[in-house]
């Protein structure tokens, strides 16, 4: 096969949704394994930050991206949009963010919200995805503290599915689904992980993964932008002690997960929308990682070894224990 460099979206028209492609990562150069391009004093870093927003030197959506094939039954495009890195602390040798002081933690969130705002004003920007991969199981080669920012132009699938959700939930009973949900957790408190006064974190019981944990606001809100300070800082306090218990959950391991923000996209309006946080920690037990496979990748329906309400005593526990 020639090495044409290829960069596009290609839309499955069964599952109506995109596929990010690009073979541009195979042009990546060869790196020494003992160098760190976050760490302080490198080309793209330099010195006298705290935390940092860099772009990603690999992407899979540019600003200035290359036309798409022309397909004659499919259809293609641009994979216009921004990937960026956040370094989220000089130190290279932590082990998670939770590990980092609050304030430390309040700094990057509000790194990330400026960012956001600073793209929600780009034709390209229709949704801001915040994500945070931790662990080798994730696939995680750069030890160095890191999340990650797509700017996309379409909204993801899974957002585009509960918006649905929300909005038949909010045209049918006048309110707000996840307003309900938190409800339901807060009654039930049985799966609530941590609450202070702006937030509450609690383990869903529709869990999929086996230590999932969902952080909600109160407040009705769709937009990071539209946290006021007093909630971005006790997002910081809420993302702290929720990461805590799960990274310490197991005393020789620490919990590979994943963390995605969930909110409004950036163009249309979506009142009935609640934003929030969702971790998903894959370990069962200390040496049992939960993997995603035939039902859940092929069949689209998790299975759940355990129930939701005694793990989130265990992580209850480990809060306890170690987090406060
Ligand atoms: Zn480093
Ligand atoms: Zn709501
Ligand atoms: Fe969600």
């Amino acid at each position: 096969m020639a090495d044409k460099q290829v960069m596009e979206l290609r839309w499955d028209p069964i599952l109506r949704e995109w596929v990010l492609v690009s073979n541009i990562r195979r042009f990546r150069p060869w790196q020494p394994t003992n160098y760190c391009p976050f760490c302080p004093g490198g080309p793209e870093t330099g010195y006298g930050w705290r935390a940092l927003i860099l772009e990603n030197k690999y992407p899979m959506l540019m600003e200035n991206p290359p036309e798409p094939s022309n397909h004659w039954f499919y259809l293609t495009a641009k994979s216009v949009g921004k990937c960026y890195v956040v370094v989220e602390t000089p130190e290279h040798n932590i082990d998670d963010l939770s590990d980092l002081p609050t304030d430390q933690i309040e700094y990057v969130l509000r790194m990330i919200i400026n960012k956001a705002r600073e793209e929600s004003g780009k034709d390209y920007a229709y949704y801001f995805l915040w994500f945070r991969n931790k662990g080798r199981e994730i696939g995680v080669s750069l030890t160095h503290p890191h999340s990650q920012i797509y700017v996309l132009p379409f909204i993801p699938s899974r957002v585009e599915r509960e918006i649905e959700s929300a909005r038949e939930y909010f045209a049918k009973n006048g309110k707000c689904l996840f307003c309900d949900v938190i409800n339901a957790e807060v009654r039930d408190g049985v799966r609530i992980i941590y609450e202070n006064e702006h937030w509450v974190s609690f383990m869903p019981f529709y869990s999929h993964w086996p230590f999932e944990v969902h952080i909600y606001p109160r407040r009705h809100v769709q937009l990071i932008m539209e946290l006021t300070d007093e909630e971005v800082r006790s997002l910081a306090l809420a993302l702290k002690v929720s990461l805590c218990g799960l990274t310490h959950l197991f005393r020789s391991k620490s919990m590979p997960y994943i963390l995605v923000l969930h909110q409004a996209p950036l163009k249309g309006s979506y009142p009935f929308y609640h934003l929030h946080i969702e971790i998903y920690g894959i370990l069962r037990e200390e040496d049992k990682m939960k993997y995603a496979a035939g039902m859940e990748v092929g069949g689209g329906n998790f299975t759940y070894d355990a129930v939701p309400e005694e793990n989130a005593q265990r992580l209850r526990d480990s809060v306890l224990r170690n987090c406060v």
